[in-house]
């Protein structure tokens, strides 16, 4: 199963940048077994980036196992889902595969958020890369 949960800012980018394959979370709401996916999406304690990262749940650790851990809490070994990253066309800043706003005349053109509001604001289209698929 999938679960969505909510991660912190500087946690987001270890794992995405491949340093963090652990995650110690509680199981109040849910039960993570061997395969889950964990849909991380970034939270700075207010309000979501828009950023989110794939893992998938590879090893469990639980009270049972190790009497450390604390019951109701899990230690999960988790493995970097690889997603595409695109490098927006208008830019050159490499983005994930759920940060891009929109996509440019053909498929292999991606814009990055700030780009695509700053073209679209300035009703410009320097590139002519604003094509007719604009806006997933
Ligand atoms: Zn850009």
């Amino acid at each position: 199963m999938i679960h969505e949960k909510k991660i912190a800012p500087k946690f987001f980018d270890a794992i995405r940048d491949g340093t963090k394959k652990m995650e110690f979370r509680q199981e109040d709401d849910c039960v993570y077994l061997l395969g889950d996916i964990i849909n991380l999406r970034e939270w700075n304690g207010e309000s979501y980036s828009g950023r989110e990262i794939d893992v998938r749940v590879i090893h469990i650790v639980r009270h049972d196992d190790f009497q450390a851990v604390p019951k109701g809490w899990a230690i999960l070994s988790i493995a970097l889902i690889k997603t595409p990253f695109w490098k927006c066309c208008e830019c050159g800043r490499i983005i994930g595969d759920h940060e891009w706003a929109s996509r440019g005349r053909t498929d292999e053109d991606h814009i990055c958020e700030d780009c695509f509001w700053k073209i679209m604001k300035s009703d410009d289209d320097p590139c002519g890369t604003i094509g007719p698929k604009a806006i997933q």
